[in-house]
């Protein structure tokens, strides 16, 4: 590492540097040092990819590329029950989600088994699961999932389904 950033505006960048998100009951979820909005986006379904790994230095073809440094970031959320994507395209992906502790809304997955960041590379967020303003639901907010889920917090199996 050759860089040595000069912290004399300490004040700042802490405050800065963190971007605290919450469910949309409010309940607080996610610590992160970027925002979410500038993260990326996994295609298949649109959710943010928290890097809990850095990325090789060399791709697999051996040639050198950019190092994607890991995300801080801290996650408040109990696990749910593994399930099994189904792909329109036939594939299955295992699935590890997280959901809110309070009003059990899904946050988002992991692809390794509890608990949460043990070794997995990407922690993946949900689209519209958190906002980063308390109470304030985002644009893209399953405004459907959420009135039928917080009123009684007991799951009827209404998972997204791959199609
Ligand atoms: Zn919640």
């Amino acid at each position: 590492m050759s860089s040595t950033a000069h912290p004399h505006r300490k004040g700042d960048r802490t405050r800065s540097a963190l971007n605290i998100y919450y469910c949309l009951c409010g309940e607080f979820a996610l610590v992160c040092d970027r925002p979410l909005s500038t993260l990326p986006v996994r295609p298949l379904d649109q959710s943010r990819v928290l890097r809990c790994l850095d990325s090789p230095p060399y791709s697999t073809t051996g040639a050198p590329q950019k190092v994607r440094t890991a995300r801080v970031f801290k996650i408040s959320a109990q696990q749910a029950p593994a399930k099994l994507i189904r792909r329109s395209d036939g594939t299955l992906e295992k699935q590890y989600p997280f959901e809110c502790a309070r009003c059990h809304l899904q946050l988002g997955y992991e692809h390794t088994p509890p608990p949460l960041k043990s070794g997995g590379r990407f922690t993946f967020i949900l689209p519209g699961a958190l906002t980063d303003r308390q109470g304030v639901a985002p644009p893209d907010a399953f405004l459907e999932q959420l009135l039928t889920s917080i009123p009684h917090a007991e799951h009827d199996a209404q998972g997204p389904k791959a199609e």
